[in-house]
């Protein structure tokens, strides 16, 4: 790579990653630039960059995703390098190699690397021959449903069919006996050819009770690396990601500095440049494999910062710089504990499914060890168009007893009013027994939360009551104590507290 120094950066996403990129950037002095879809005119990246260029209709294919609009609205500004944060283009080994040749700094890795690490089955031959361990299975696309039987029968069922290009916890399915391979094989051949225009699928082991631990890695594009310590990532939702904290509760420090280790070795073996995350799946018997490499910044990059003491942003920045990476492996500790909760448009009663709207009030918790990585406001119309994780909520304490009553804390203050979302999903996940003792595997969810004992949201009119019930109660208060002072913080709280219990089903 020509290093060419630079002050102008477009941010090529939306939503709460491309405000925290745009701030990362303004801190560090240099002009920002945001794109933007129709449906996308108010959004909050929008008002927070310099200056803005509409790039198209809302549906991603038509904005988020033509490469060709985001080159042209670099030219039209003159940002001179693009930033392309998760999701979207970010992992599109065309765009960061159309970024270079139009003589702009990709912030981020080689096109290479985004080959080699963008297709799992290319990954996972790649690790083999790096010395890194990869689940069992196989190296070669299958497409006969008697050879994947075949295999399955040698590494032995459950065995998971994973499309080699998919991602976002799409693609998989366990199979766990002989008999429905077939169908199994066709179903999630179709899929993937549907979501990601590629049908080729790997036969895996099926890892039972496992945790997802990953490691957050930097490089310097020229074989250099460190890592950042882990991520426990196992409170999933349909194999994606809702809570995630770091350090990994219950992980020996030998464990620890293994899997730190091999992911060092995995981004070395690649001469990875900038910021990426090594995912290993962790079994009960403290085995640990290579899953995939996310060549990108991390949706849950914030916990790692708050341990680290470090800025994910203008790390890549600066390796995009030229100047390396800037911070020392011998420096580098975990202080304390963070644990972050994705806040999701969602309706955890009706299987997760994403809901849109407007959002009515807005207040974020704030206080000691609280972050939150927002992309919305009061007002802002929640599109369908685009991913439904509305924000972050990022909490940090001492140890991780201090970071669960503060998330607790944080959790309950946090007013979001407008579409249905899952902080009582998780106000009912930090009270779990096997999320306290840390002992908790991806199967967390599936097997302990129960959609049908869940309290269903209430519809709107229902909502209108209780917020007309509450305010009424509120007014009846205050002009009764009028004369008597209450307890300090309490009265306010209260009630919005009460209405937005009882508008979000969280008890
Ligand atoms: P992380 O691995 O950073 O935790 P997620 O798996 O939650 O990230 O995905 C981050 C974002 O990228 C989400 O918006 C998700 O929808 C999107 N995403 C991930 N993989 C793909 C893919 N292969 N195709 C399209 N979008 C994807
Ligand atoms: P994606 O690209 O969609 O993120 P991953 O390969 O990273 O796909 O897997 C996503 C999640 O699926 C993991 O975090 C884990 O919960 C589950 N998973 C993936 N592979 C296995 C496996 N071999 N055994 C058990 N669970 C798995
Ligand atoms: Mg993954």
């Amino acid at each position: 790579m020509k290093v060419k120094k630079f002050d102008k950066v477009l941010v090529a996403n939306r939503g709460e990653i491309a405000v925290r990129i745009l701030q990362g950037i303004r801190e560090m002095g240099l002009k920002t630039v945001a794109v933007y879809s129709e449906a996308d005119r108010v959004a909050a990246h929008v008002l927070r960059a310099d200056e803005a260029v509409l790039i198209g209709p809302a549906p991603a294919a038509e904005s988020y995703l033509v490469i060709d609009r985001i080159l042209e609205a670099a030219r039209a500004t003159g940002a001179q390098a693009i930033h392309p944060g998760y999701g979207f283009l970010s992992e599109n080994a065309e765009f960061a190699a159309a970024v270079e040749e139009a003589g702009l700094t990709f912030i981020g890795p080689t096109a290479d690397s985004m080959r080699v690490m963008g297709d799992k089955l290319s990954a996972r031959r790649k690790m083999r021959s790096s010395g890194v361990p990869v689940v069992p299975g196989t190296d070669e696309a299958v497409t006969d449903p008697e050879v994947a039987t075949r295999i399955a029968g040698e590494i032995g069922f459950p065995v998971l069919l994973k499309a080699s290009a998919g991602g976002g916890g799409k693609g998989m399915r366990i199979v766990r006996e002989a008999g429905e391979m077939a169908s199994a094989l066709r179903q999630t051949m179709g899929e993937a050819k549907n979501a990601f225009g590629d049908d080729a699928i790997f036969v895996e082991k099926y890892i039972e009770n496992p945790k997802h631990i990953e490691i957050q890695v930097l490089g310097d594009g020229r074989g250099g690396a460190i890592h950042l310590f882990e991520r426990e990532c196992s409170v999933q939702r349909r194999h994606q990601k809702v809570i995630e904290e770091s350090p990994a509760p219950s992980l020996s420090p030998q464990l620890r500095q293994e899997i730190c280790d091999a992911a060092v070795q995995t981004a070395r073996a690649i001469d990875y440049r900038g910021a990426g995350t090594v995912e290993f799946i962790l079994a009960p018997g403290g085995e640990f494999y290579f899953l995939e490499m996310n060549t990108r910044l991390q949706v849950e990059h914030p916990i790692t910062e708050r341990v680290t003491g470090t800025d994910l942003v203008s790390a890549m920045v600066r390796i995009a710089q030229g100047e390396g990476i800037c911070y020392r492996q011998e420096d580098l500790q975990q202080h304390g504990w963070a644990i972050e909760y994705r806040i999701y448009a969602e309706d955890a009663a009706r299987n997760f499914a994403p809901s849109v709207g407007k959002i009515l009030a807005l207040d974020l918790p704030q206080g000691p060890g609280v972050r939150v990585d927002s992309g919305i406001f009061e007002g802002f119309e929640v599109p369908i168009h685009y991913d439904p994780m509305l924000a972050k909520l990022i909490i940090w304490g001492e140890n991780r007893e201090q970071a669960l009553a503060r998330s607790k804390r944080a959790l309950e203050e946090f007013i979001l009013h407008g579409p249905t979302h899952n902080i009582p999903f998780h106000l009912w996940a930090i009270q779990q027994k096997s999320f306290i003792s840390g002992e908790y595997t991806t199967n967390f969810v599936g097997e302990e939360f129960d959609p049908e004992a869940w309290l269903p949201p209430l519809d709107d009119d229902q909502r209108q009551a209780v917020i007309a019930a509450a305010a009424l109660f509120e007014a009846n208060r205050r002009s009764d104590s009028t004369t008597a002072p209450t307890t300090p913080g309490s009265s306010r709280n209260h009630w919005r507290l009460n209405a937005r219990r009882a508008m979000t089903g969280n008890r």
